[in-house]
């Protein structure tokens, strides 16, 4: 599988057989070949008469340069091509396309919501030198913006605390996660977060690793920790019910594989439970 990399700095222009992740009204374009979903070429965009205005270079994929394009109307599409969602690009396709996926969402997102100037009013216009916008009347410079967010595996002895969110769908449980505040240190937030939502104190935080999260911007940065005192109490506002987990008798419903709280249940799984 090959890497997907972001070239910094690098502006370059669509070409026939360059990949293009082309968005609208939330979907993303994929073509079917076989029993597999794949990002569709330029060529393909062509061939579609999709019409879209602006592209953006995301980088290298698959050793092509790939982009990212809203289109500005429907088009018919040929039955070997739909719309399927973000998620979909993570269930179906491997992980370098969805972080490719991911980064386009985040860019097109930004690109719609800052086309004036937050200080003065004024259309902004993108940078010539990076990924920016530049308001031509006062200054001001725009960059994509990332929201932190923390995830943390706690454990106690050989369980596992799991709890239901509000917002999740068939009855799924996971860790506890949410953002970091502003002025805040991310084991802060750890701290915070399990204690609001919860009602546990933890100790032994450590870092894991982080993970592009493009619903709609986040970079979630995964822990994992220990409890430390208290009994579970629910918020019963974001998390309706929490519970220690023996991996015997994990919930039906976890994290799909290509999120980091999957990860994370799933080292946890291998080597402490
Ligand atoms: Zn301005």
């Amino acid at each position: 599988m090959s890497k997907f990399k972001i070239l910094p700095g690098v502006f370059r222009k669509s070409g026939s057989g360059d990949l293009c992740f082309v968005f609208y009204k939330g979907g993303i374009l994929a073509k079917k070949v076989g029993e597999d979903l794949h990002i569709p070429s330029f060529d393909d965009i062509k061939r579609l008469n999709i019409e879209y205005e602006g592209e953006f270079f995301l980088g290298e994929l698959e050793e092509k340069s790939c982009f990212a394009l809203e289109a500005t109307k429907e088009a018919a599409l040929p039955k070997e091509f739909g719309m399927i969602s973000l998620h979909d690009v993570g269930a179906f396709m491997n992980e370098e396309v969805f972080a490719a996926a991911g980064r386009a969402e985040e860019i097109l997102n930004w690109d719609e919501k800052h086309r004036f100037c937050g200080r003065c009013g004024a259309r902004t216009e993108d940078k010539e030198d990076e990924l920016a916008k530049v308001c031509p009347s006062c200054g001001n410079i725009m960059y994509p913006v990332i929201c932190p967010a923390i995830i943390v595996g706690i454990t106690k002895g050989d369980k596992l605390l799991l709890a239901h969110n509000k917002n999740f769908k068939n009855n799924m449980y996971s860790i506890i996660a949410g953002f970091v505040e502003a002025g805040e240190t991310l084991e802060s937030a750890v701290k915070r977060e399990v204690f609001e939502e919860v009602g546990i104190k933890v100790k032994n935080i450590r870092y894991y690793k982080s993970s592009s999260w493009p619903f709609p911007n986040s970079l979630m940065l995964g822990f994992f920790a220990e409890y430390d005192s208290g009994e579970i109490k629910v918020d019963g506002v974001e998390i309706m019910e929490a519970g220690w987990f023996t991996k015997d008798n994990f919930p039906k419903g976890l994290p799909k594989k290509y999120s980091l709280a999957r990860q994370i249940i799933n080292e946890i799984t291998s080597k402490k439970l």
